[in-house]
């Protein structure tokens, strides 16, 4: 079985708190929050990152973009979100399994990035 953890969340595994799911794609709380809605949406099949992704990704990628206002306004962020990819070393990805967080739930979300 793989190790990777979100692979064992798709598979029941590991548990989660759900909110959406379809044949390719689940979205679930993200278990540590830094906003009042924080959620990860991951590909069912497992994609590293970015990075790997290719063009037989395009639909479950294009699928993760397109629910996620669906998504967000379900879990309580209605009137806009963030979402971030993180990506590779570079990116700060711990979890080497695509997701994509939504985050929201507070207005505003907060600046888009640090200043260094
Ligand atoms: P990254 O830094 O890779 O973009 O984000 C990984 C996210 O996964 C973090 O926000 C972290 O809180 C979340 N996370 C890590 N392990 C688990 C888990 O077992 N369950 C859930 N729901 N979230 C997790
Ligand atoms: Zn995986």
């Amino acid at each position: 079985m793989s190790d990777c953890i979100f692979c064992k969340i798709v598979d029941g595994g590991i548990p989660c708190d759900k909110v959406f799911e379809d044949d390719d794609i689940l979205a679930f709380k993200d278990l540590y929050p830094q906003r009042p809605v924080h959620l990860l949406v991951i590909p069912k099949k497992h994609i590293t990152s970015l990075a790997t992704a290719t063009a037989d990704d395009v639909l479950v990628l294009g699928k993760m973009l397109a629910k996620a206002n669906e998504i967000a306004t379900a879990q309580g962020s209605p009137e806009g979100f963030r979402v971030i990819i993180n990506t590779g070393r570079v990116g700060n990805q711990e979890v080497p399994h695509l997701h994509m967080h939504i985050v929201g739930g507070q207005d505003p979300v907060g600046p888009m990035l640090k200043r260094l």
